[in-house]
């Protein structure tokens, strides 16, 4: 009779021995992937080019390579804090995607997007930086409406919000500058440590971003004029944009290293420095957290 049961009943019992070792294997592998990122989730840090990301990749701990299609992202630690650096690779494109993707994989906590910029300011010379109390996207766009042999303007082109609506063409909402805020946490985190950077100022402005380089100062001066950016760069405003749609903490943070305005001659030096600097603004940001 209990010969008959056990027989009955051992492939089910195998079964679910298979079943339960199989949910043990798994927790214990999730555990792991825990540990390994440690307590909390990840910070991000972009930089589109080799030169203003790597530099930062090598400061960082335990760090362990991940690719997603051109995207680089080196996973590692930080005063034993999870950080990561991405490589987003230069322009809003990219970093659009770079950082939808970041966001998809690692759940980050906060996002600084980082990197070399051309200023809009006179006041502002190479080796400065600037904190993106604000980042907006200056390529969006209206042109006004011409026929013919009516010449082209862009001096009378209007701001185009894509996120004012989901409609069409001639909503009137939609002609006006979309800012997006730099977050309150990472800004005083980074005016909190300003001095440790010696090699310029440090000041909060408007970080301006498009697929283009703009080197006609008077078309320098109509941006600075009518959309107050500080400086200019090709991937700020993206990334903001991804950051805002999942609702994830951004700041733009942007070391001049070209100033047409003043005549202020490329320096790629500046890539490093601005990383030496937002490592202390990492490292602070991390301080903060821990002690909430
Ligand atoms: N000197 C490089 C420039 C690459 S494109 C080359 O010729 O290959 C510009 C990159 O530098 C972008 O990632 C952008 O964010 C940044 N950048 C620096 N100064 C800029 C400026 N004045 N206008 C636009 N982008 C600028």
């Amino acid at each position: 009779m209990t010969n008959k049961i056990l027989k009955k009943y051992a492939p089910l019992a195998a079964i679910a021995l298979l079943f339960l070792l199989l949910l043990a294997l798994r927790n214990s592998a999730f555990l792991n992937e825990t540990e390994v990122e440690g307590a909390g989730r990840p910070i991000l840090i972009q930089g589109p080019m080799p030169i203003e990301a790597e530099k930062f990749a090598q400061k960082l701990e335990k760090v362990k390579v991940e690719k997603s299609g051109t995207f680089v992202f080196y996973k590692g630690k930080l005063d034993n804090y999870p950080v990561i650096v991405a490589k987003t690779g230069k322009g809003m494109e990219n970093t659009a995607a770079a950082t939808a993707v970041a966001i998809e994989k690692y759940n980050p906590i906060a996002i600084i997007n980082q990197g070399t910029s051309g200023g809009h300011d006179p006041k502002l010379h190479v080796f400065d930086i600037v904190l993106g109390k604000s980042t907006t996207n200056i390529g969006s766009l209206k042109t006004e409406s011409k026929n013919e042999n009516e010449g082209m303007d862009p001096t009378q082109w209007i701001p185009m919000d894509l996120m004012a609506s989901e409609g069409s063409g001639s909503d009137p909402n939609a002609e006006k500058i979309r800012y997006y805020e730099g977050d309150k946490d990472l800004l005083a985190a980074a005016n909190a440590v300003k001095d440790t950077y010696t090699k310029g100022k440090v000041v909060e402005g408007t970080i301006g971003s498009a697929d283009v380089w703009n080197n006609e100062v008077d078309r320098i001066k109509w941006f600075h004029t009518n959309y107050g950016t500080s400086v200019e760069e090709m991937e700020g405003a993206a990334a903001a944009q991804m950051a805002k749609a999942y609702d994830v903490p951004f700041l733009g943070i942007r070391v001049l290293s070209n100033n047409k305005t003043n005549g202020d001659k490329y320096n790629p030096d500046t890539a490093a420095a601005n990383q030496e600097y937002v490592y202390e603004v990492v490292k602070k940001y991390i301080s903060t957290i821990q002690s909430k």
